[in-house]
C-alpha cells in the first residue's frame, strides 16, 4: 500500500462511554491520483469510527476533508454539518472560493459527514446519477415510516445485477405500464437505511424507481451536472419529492 501524503494528521477522541482520550488518524485529503488505496478506505466507515482502546466503544468523527476522483469524475468537499449551516449561502461561497479546486468534467459536491462521501465514491464507481439515487431515499425511507421505523437517514451501498427473475427480500418494486414485465429482472440499487436507535437495515430499490427518478431530473433540467458544488443529500431529495405534489 502507497503511503497517503496526507494521513500523517492526527487528531484526538474523547470517547463518549469512559471519557478515555485517545488518537485517531486524520485524513484531510484523499486524492486517489496519489493514493488509489485511498477508495478502499473510504468503502470500509472503521477510519472514521475509531474504538476507544479502553472500552471498546465506537465514537464518531467528523472533520473537514476533500476526496477527489478523477477516474470516477467526482470532487467532494466534506463540511461537517453542513445540512444545519444554511447551504443555499454556503454553496456560493464554495463556488467562488473553491473554485481553484474544481476540475473540468468533473462533478463537485459537498457533503456533511464521511458517510456520503463514501457514498459518492460508491455512486461514481457504478456510474450512476447521484441525483437519481438520492431521489430513491424518501420512496425507501417512506415506506419504512409508515411500518413505524424512525430513520435518520440512508446511503447507497451497492448495485446488484440479480441472476433471474425473482423478487428479492427487502426490496421495494416499482413498475409502469411499459415495463411492468421488466420490474423484477433489472438491477436492484443496494441502501443501508439507519434508524435513529443505531440499528442499519439494508433495503433495495429496483431499476425501474431509478428510471422513474431520472424523468424526475429531467423534468426538473437537473438530470445534467453544470460543474459547480452543490449539496444533494436527503432534504434536496424530500423537497424535489414534495415540490411534485405542491398542496
Ligand atoms: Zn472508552
Amino acid at each position: 500500500m502507497t503511503k497517503n501524503p496526507w494521513a500523517a494528521a492526527q487528531t484526538t477522541v474523547q470517547c463518549q462511554h469512559c471519557n478515555n482520550v485517545f488518537p485517531a488518524q486524520r485524513i484531510n485529503c484523499i486524492d486517489t491520483l496519489l493514493w488509489p488505496e485511498g477508495r478502499q478506505l473510504l468503502d470500509e466507515d472503521a477510519f472514521f469510527h475509531p474504538v476507544c482502546p479502553q472500552c471498546q466503544t465506537r465514537s464518531e468523527i467528523s472533520y473537514p476533508s476533500r476526496y477527489i476522483d478523477r477516474e470516477f469524475g467526482i470532487a467532494a468537499v466534506l463540511v461537517p454539518d453542513i445540512e444545519s449551516q444554511q447551504p443555499d449561502e454556503l454553496l456560493p461561497y464554495m463556488n467562488r472560493y473553491l473554485g481553484r479546486l474544481a476540475l473540468d468534467g468533473m462533478e463537485h459536491r459537498a457533503v456533511g459527514n464521511f458517510y456520503a462521501m463514501a457514498e459518492q465514491m460508491r455512486i461514481h464507481q457504478h456510474g450512476l446519477n447521484d441525483r437519481a439515487v438520492q431521489l430513491l431515499k424518501p420512496i425507501i425511507i417512506g415506506s419504512l415510516q409508515a411500518k413505524g421505523f424512525e430513520v435518520w437517514n440512508g446511503f447507497f451501498m451497492d448495485l446488484l445485477h440479480p441472476e433471474g427473475a425473482e423478487q428479492m427480500e427487502d426490496t421495494i418494486y416499482m413498475s409502469t405500464q411499459e415495463d411492468a414485465e421488466d420490474a423484477y429482472t433489472g438491477d436492484v440499487y443496494q441502501f443501508y437505511i439507519y434508524l435513529t436507535n443505531g440499528d442499519i437495515i439494508p433495503r433495495g430499490i429496483n431499476n425501474t424507481a431509478y428510471q422513474l427518478c431520472m424523468n424526475i431530473l429531467r423534468d426538473k433540467k437537473l438530470a445534467d451536472d453544470d460543474g459547480q458544488f452543490h449539496l444533494y443529500d436527503l432534504s434536496w431529495a424530500i423537497n424535489i419529492h414534495n415540490s411534485l405534489y405542491p398542496n
